[in-house]
């Protein structure tokens, strides 16, 4: 896989903690990557790495994962990391769902859970 320049990162609210988390834990790898967030993720990922060159997006309910998927469709992310809850029904379900069916169009690599999301950064980072 080719290095990754830019990487979205989105968290629904249960998974939040794991992507805080994985950001810390792969921070040094995520140095000089860009990274798109929608905003709660972002926001938490910038309070546990500060250094890391994050772009918060609006809320994923407010518009944040089409954002994200604009974003896929121009060419401008790599690698998509959505940390999904299975656990609870979302009012922007058919958000997430556009998102992923972008990301599956433009065949970027995407993660649903931290498992791949491992996986897919220590083959495209590591
Ligand atoms: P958030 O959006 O990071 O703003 O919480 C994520 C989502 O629920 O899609």
């Amino acid at each position: 896989m080719t290095r990754a320049r830019c990487i979205a990162l989105i968290a629904h609210d249960q998974k939040k903690d794991d992507m805080a988390d994985f950001a810390g834990r792969h921070q040094a790898q995520l140095t000089g990557v860009r990274i798109v967030a929608t905003g709660t993720t972002g926001g938490r990922i910038k309070d546990a790495c500060p250094d890391l060159d994050v772009t918060r997006l609006k809320s994923g309910p407010l518009g944040g994962d089409q954002q994200i998927g604009a974003l896929i469709a121009t060419g401008e992310v790599d690698m998509l990391i959505f940390l999904v809850d299975p656990l609870t029904s979302m009012p922007h379900d058919v958000d997430v769902k556009a998102l992923m069916r972008l990301a599956t169009v433009y065949d970027i690599p995407m993660a649903l859970n931290l498992a791949t999301a491992e996986i897919l950064l220590a083959s495209a980072l590591g």
